[in-house]
């Protein structure tokens, strides 16, 4: 029970990382909120986890959603020890050479706008709870905010992004809140969604060979899975463990750039 009576706020709970983030922080005592899109998802993780769980649907691109998440999950919880900022599509590895000029613009629109200013207006939501807790901030990054080729370069470069946001969020929060990020590598099972600016809507992240992927790939010759990632965020959010880290990303991934030559 290392969350014993502590409160979070997961963006994107409904699925993939987000939902084993959301079960695991209840199994180690902790009440959740989850801020999804998607009310149907919101509804099925509710449904295993009951009361210890509480949904909002909504969009994180927009500022008031990321209040009411923030607002709903107070009044039923009475706090906020931790926000995680974890919502984010994928542009399946789409080539810049091959994109035409006339989508490039909407779709780095899109892409950014959820993967980084969702973050963005989620921290700033947070905020004000997190400063009454003295809390964290832990957000979700990934192998392609390191490295190329996990994803095109308006992925690649949202993933970057959410680098240094964390960086000067932990600059800048410092004393009151803990700001860090977990890169995970492949995620076996997610549901990862495409932009619907270059048409990506029927695209299926399960329909990719990922598990033989990342066994032929990665220096630990295995594939991973959501729940395999979520002890990283508990450890960023366990208040006797992580007393001293902020500004911090930890590259959780199979150690696929230990690869060497
Ligand atoms: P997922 O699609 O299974 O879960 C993401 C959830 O976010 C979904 O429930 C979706 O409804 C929600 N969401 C998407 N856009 C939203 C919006 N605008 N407003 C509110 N909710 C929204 O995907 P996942 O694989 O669990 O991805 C979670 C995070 O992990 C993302 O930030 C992703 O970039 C990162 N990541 C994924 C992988 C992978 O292999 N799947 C690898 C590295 C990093």
């Amino acid at each position: 029970m290392q969350l014993k009576d502590q409160v979070a706020l997961v963006t994107g709970g409904g699925s993939g990382l987000g939902r084993a983030i959301v079960e695991r922080f209840v199994q180690e005592g902790a009440r959740v909120a989850i801020f999804d899109r998607s009310q149907e998802r919101i509804d099925e993780v509710r449904k295993v986890l009951g009361d210890k769980v509480i949904g909002v649907a909504g969009d994180v691109r927009e500022m008031a959603d990321n209040k009411r998440a923030v607002s709903e999950c107070v009044k039923a919880f009475g706090q906020l020890d931790t926000f995680i900022g974890n919502a984010g599509v994928w542009d399946y590895s789409k080539s810049m050479v091959t994109t035409e000029e006339d989508a490039l613009s909407a779709a780095f629109d899109e892409m950014f706008a959820i993967n980084v200013k969702g973050y963005v207006l989620g921290a700033k939501a947070a905020l004000p709870e997190l400063y009454k807790t003295k809390g964290h901030m832990i957000f979700t990054a990934s192998n392609a905010a390191f490295y190329p080729g996990g994803g095109g370069v308006l992925y690649t470069a949202t993933k970057h992004a959410v680098v240094g946001m964390i960086k000067q969020m932990a600059h800048e929060f410092a004393p009151h809140v803990r700001v860090n990020g977990v890169a995970p590598g492949g995620i076996g099972g997610s549901n990862l969604a495409g932009l619907n600016s270059l048409s990506q809507q029927g695209a299926k992240f399960s329909d990719l060979p990922l598990d033989d992927l990342m066994k032929q790939m990665l220096p630990l010759e295995r594939a991973f899975h959501a729940p395999e990632y979520a002890g990283a965020y508990v450890f960023f959010a366990n208040r006797r463990d992580n007393a001293p880290g902020t500004g911090g990303v930890l590259n959780f991934d199979g150690g696929i750039g230990m690869r060497g030559f």
